[in-house]
């Protein structure tokens, strides 16, 4: 038994803290402080050598701690936690979700860079590749989950810019169709690309999957990013954001929040200390709910079609991705309503367990038309390119009882009247 390897579940709840620095607390404390205090001037120049990349760390020297922005123990153990799900070899966490994606963009796209992404993304992260990118020169080119790999590579080679080519982004399974990227494949075509001078790496939001259901890092990917605010918070209460990835990619991300100064806060590091240690629990009830949710919705009369993964037809391509890097479907449903933005609208104004709220993955069920909200920003052309209609609700599910969902979702269906129209005054 000597080498038997806990799993991350079971290690949620002591992994990286240790009581006896913190008077026998069961709990990590909040290190609600700004800075630490030095034993004597050579340790705290020591600490600089190694924060500022002065010169090489030794094999057994640990960065003590300095300065909040720079480091601080309640988002250093949470950084350990996180790094075991993604089996990375380092994590830094942000204050967003965004503010993690931002900085990850900013450190390794340069003006004349190329930046290959997949759509649809995050309506955030739609504004930030195309307009603020573009506006620092950096070119971007979105690619079509239903575009081949070899049609991708055409387009790249098309924009003759492919020498220019830094990061392929990927958002898999994508928020809000549950359209799935196959990983391998674009960490591959990145190799392709790459030259002895100049890595392409490759980026995964993984929030709709992670950190259980799927692992970027270990199908090729380079960085991994998350809103933590989502699955990992879990609670709908706190604001933030994760990166994973090696030694050498994660150096680079976590100097440029030093100086960006877009840390999570001890507080914020603490609550979501306390989320992981019911992170798996929270997903498996989720999951296991979802999947409930949608054989009902799929069957149901009013309902024209629903995007779910564990509903994905043995044999289709989205299916062969889904086989070779998910290995539970997650918590998040589409579906299209018969009728257009009216009977999308009288499902979503009906609904009394399940509340009408942008975000996803917390404790509670959610319910939200893309079109109209989340991805309101998005080029209109583009979103009938994607499939986001006005029939379109998307839904996070919860940790409630199914039956109650189904329940509530089959009350507020009821009241859809499908094609009817208003009745004009005469
Ligand atoms: C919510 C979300 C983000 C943005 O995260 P914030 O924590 O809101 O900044 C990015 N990607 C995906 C897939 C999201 O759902």
């Amino acid at each position: 038994m000597k080498d038997h390897k806990f799993s991350p579940e079971s290690l949620m709840m002591s992994h990286g803290y240790k009581p006896e620095l913190s008077e026998g607390a069961i709990k990590c404390p909040i290190f609600q402080t700004s800075t630490f205090v030095f034993k004597t001037a050579e340790e705290g120049k020591a600490f600089f050598e190694i924060a500022y990349g002065i010169r090489e760390k030794n094999p057994k020297e640990e960065l003590g701690l300095i300065y909040s922005r720079i480091n601080n123990p309640n988002l250093e153990i949470l950084e350990n936690r996180l790094c075991l799900w993604d089996k990375a070899d380092d994590c830094a966490v942000f204050e967003s979700g965004m503010s993690a994606i931002s900085t990850v963009l900013l450190e390794f796209l340069k003006p004349g860079d190329l930046l290959v992404y997949s759509n649809p993304v995050y309506g955030g992260t739609d504004h930030f590749v195309n307009h603020f990118l573009p506006s620092i020169g950096v070119d971007v080119l979105g690619f079509h989950p239903d575009e081949s790999i070899d049609d991708v590579k055409k387009m790249i080679i098309a924009t003759g810019k492919a020498t220019n080519l830094s990061m392929i982004y990927m958002e898999t399974p994508a928020n809000p169709t549950n359209y799935l990227i196959d990983i391998q494949a674009f960490a591959d075509l990145a190799k392709e690309f790459s030259t002895s001078e100049r890595k392409v790496l490759t980026a995964v939001d993984n929030t709709y999957m992670g950190p259980l259901w799927q692992h970027p890092l270990e199908h090729g990917a380079d960085l991994v990013l998350y809103s933590a605010t989502k699955y990992i918070g879990g609670h709908s209460d706190l604001i933030a954001g994760a990166v994973l990835g090696n030694q050498e990619v994660m150096g680079r991300v976590k100097v440029l929040r030093t100086f960006l100064g877009n840390m999570i806060s001890p507080n914020t590091a603490w609550l979501l200390l306390r989320s992981l240690e019911t992170l798996k629990i929270r997903m498996d009830k989720q999951t296991a709910g979802a999947q409930e949710v949608a054989k009902y919705l799929a069957k149901h009369p009013k309902v024209e079609g629903v995007n779910y993964l564990g509903l994905l037809k043995e044999g289709a391509e989205q299916y062969k991705i889904y086989q070779k890097q998910c290995s539970a479907p997650g918590a998040m449903i589409t579906l299209d309503v018969k009728g257009g933005e009216k009977e999308a609208f009288q499902l979503l104004n009906n609904l009394k367990l399940i509340k009408l709220a942008v975000s996803l993955g917390g404790t509670e069920s959610l319910a939200q038309h893309p079109n109209s909200m989340t991805h309101a920003g998005v080029d209109s052309e583009q979103k009938k390119r994607m499939n986001i209609t006005d029939k379109m609700v998307r839904l996070s599910i919860g940790v409630e009882d199914a039956k109650d969902i189904i329940w509530d979702l089959s009350q507020a269906l009821n009241k859809v009247e499908i094609g009817k129209k208003e009745l004009a005054y005469s």
